[in-house]
């Protein structure tokens, strides 16, 4: 497969696409990066990389770091992680309030706001320096020691916090945020803070690519079932009320954020990230969608 010829056509063919939709504001430093970069990088398992436009400039990962979160926190607590969440898609907003109301502060999943809040408590809760621990299990994934989190962009989202604030709130009144408010939404803008660019976000995603070699990353360990199990809840749950149409369109597991990035991953095979800032109405950056649309339809690689 010519993955290189491949991505070159692709970027050439959203290039009309790159200007459609609207960068996230309302995390305000998140509004002053250039919502013109597009970037595509691709990686595979038998050690190829491959990569088209901006894919060595760092972004904001915001949600896609959820994922790195579940997996710290499935390996130190396993399947008592389910007992304060559950695994099914919310088909509501990352930010929605309504869903957790009337299920009693119970999220849907790990990936939306509510659930990723509840990650970063246990993640405080376990760990005595949750922030260290994190950003090192990242170095060691991304296999990159620079990458690391932008205070300027986490203080920035936390003065505007009303709604994550809102959802930490109506946890604890369910008791299903133990620590301190404060304490965890500081863990949580971190976490969502952190910079990679395409090419290093794609070496991050590369083994829940493989869940048949052991999952070991500074010391942080997943069975291979745990891997298998991550990429169902991408499925699922990756893309918030557009999962369905991220599956339907694309066909891999796969995860975005608003800050333009979306990883996704080709089990056995490969991982690939791309980031394109300007978001559709779901918060999904619409090159990025629409790219990998195109590299699954023009691969014929899917799951499906
Ligand atoms: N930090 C962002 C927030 O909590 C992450 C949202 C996202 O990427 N979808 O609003």
């Amino acid at each position: 497969m010519d993955y290189q010829e491949i991505l070159n056509n692709i970027l050439a063919s959203v290039e009309p696409l790159r200007s459609e939709g609207k960068q996230a504001t309302y995390i305000p430093a998140l509004a002053m990066v250039n919502p013109d970069h597009c970037g595509i990088a691709l990686r595979t398992l038998a050690g190829e990389c491959y990569a088209v436009g901006d894919a060595n400039v760092r972004f904001s990962l915001q949600s896609i770091s959820k994922v790195f979160a579940l997996a710290l926190a499935l390996h130190l607590e396993g399947d008592n992680v389910w007992t304060r969440m559950g695994k099914e898609p919310s088909g509501a907003a990352f930010n929605s309030l309504i869903q957790l109301e009337l299920e009693h502060g119970i999220p849907r999943n790990p990936f939306i706001n509510a659930g990723a809040i509840v990650i970063s408590d246990i993640l405080v809760e376990h760990l005595p320096q949750p922030e260290n621990r994190f950003i090192e299990f990242v170095r060691a994934l991304s296999a990159c020691p620079s990458v690391g989190y932008n205070y300027a962009v986490a203080l920035s989202e936390k003065k505007q916090a009303f709604l994550n604030t809102a959802i930490a709130n109506l946890l604890k009144h369910h008791n299903n945020l133990h620590g301190d408010i404060d304490r965890v939404l500081q863990f949580y803008f971190l976490m969502c803070s952190i910079e990679m660019s395409c090419a290093e976000l794609a070496q991050a995603f590369l083994p829940f690519a493989n869940h048949l070699v052991p999952f070991d990353y500074d010391g942080v360990t997943l069975t291979g079932s745990q891997v298998k199990r991550m990429n169902a809840i991408m499925q699922t749950c990756g893309f918030y009320d557009e999962a369905g149409e991220f599956s339907y369109l694309v066909g891999l597991p796969g995860k975005s954020g608003v800050g333009g990035g979306i990883a996704a991953i080709y089990p056995e095979r490969y991982a690939v990230a791309v980031w394109s800032p300007r978001l559709n109405s779901k918060g999904n950056s619409v090159a990025g969608m629409k790219a990998l649309e195109l590299l699954t339809t023009l691969t014929a690689e899917s799951i499906f």
